[in-house]
């Protein structure tokens, strides 16, 4: 866990206010939602992202990287791979001979 020491103040209506570069880091943007855990005696927060970041499906979600991506688009991103790392063939070349 990184090191981040901010304080901020609990208003009258138990609001605080996230820190403007926590969330740009985190990606967080007016409206999002937000989600809360409790460990020991800590309260963690987590940008509440359900669906594929691609497709926003929420069939048959996996963790990449922190990111949820579901298994269609990781079939696809597997595939693209294969096609960038692929050698060049002679029909990619314009080669007619
Ligand atoms: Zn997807």
């Amino acid at each position: 866990m990184k090191a981040l020491y901010i304080i901020r103040k609990v208003d009258e209506l138990g609001r605080i206010v996230l820190p403007m570069g926590l969330r740009r880091e985190f990606n967080i943007s007016e409206h999002d939602a937000i989600e809360f855990f409790v460990e020991d005696d800590k309260i963690i927060m987590k940008k509440y992202e359900p669906a594929c970041i691609f497709c926003h499906s929420a069939v048959d979600i996996s963790i990449f990287e922190g990111r949820n991506i579901c298994k269609k688009c990781a079939q696809k991103i597997t595939t693209l791979t294969k096609e960038v790392n692929a050698p060049a063939t002679k029909n990619d070349l314009g080669d007619q001979s």
